[in-house]
């Protein structure tokens, strides 16, 4: 009896222990070195973008606001369809960037 309950825990920390292994396994982040995140001039951080290239970028535009953003609200990062696997950051941008309705 005993020997059998110390199974079932082991196997619910086990099971919670690959849970939480797969969180931490998210998507990775867009790197602004990649390619597709060069031609969209995507930064993580929405102060830097390259206000020559984009005059019409505003510091209150970022991804966190933008109608592609993935991520729930108050969320560090989050998903974008144009970059498909990845994450980006809720305070990026791109030139890509639509202001959320
Ligand atoms: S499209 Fe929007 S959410 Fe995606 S990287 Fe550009 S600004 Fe961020």
């Amino acid at each position: 009896m005993t020997t059998r309950r110390v199974f079932i825990l082991q196997s619910v920390v086990g099971t919670s222990a690959l849970a939480s292994g797969m969180v931490m396994a998210a998507a990775p982040m867009v790197d602004e070195a990649d390619g597709a995140a060069k031609g969209l001039g995507y930064v993580a951080d929405t102060t830097k973008a390259d206000a020559k290239k984009y005059p019409k970028h505003a510091a209150a535009q970022m991804c966190s606001n933008c109608a592609l953003f993935q991520g729930k609200a108050g969320d560090a990062a989050g998903g974008c369809p144009l970059f498909a696997g990845k994450q980006v950051t809720a305070k990026g941008w791109c030139s890509a960037y639509a202001k959320k309705a």
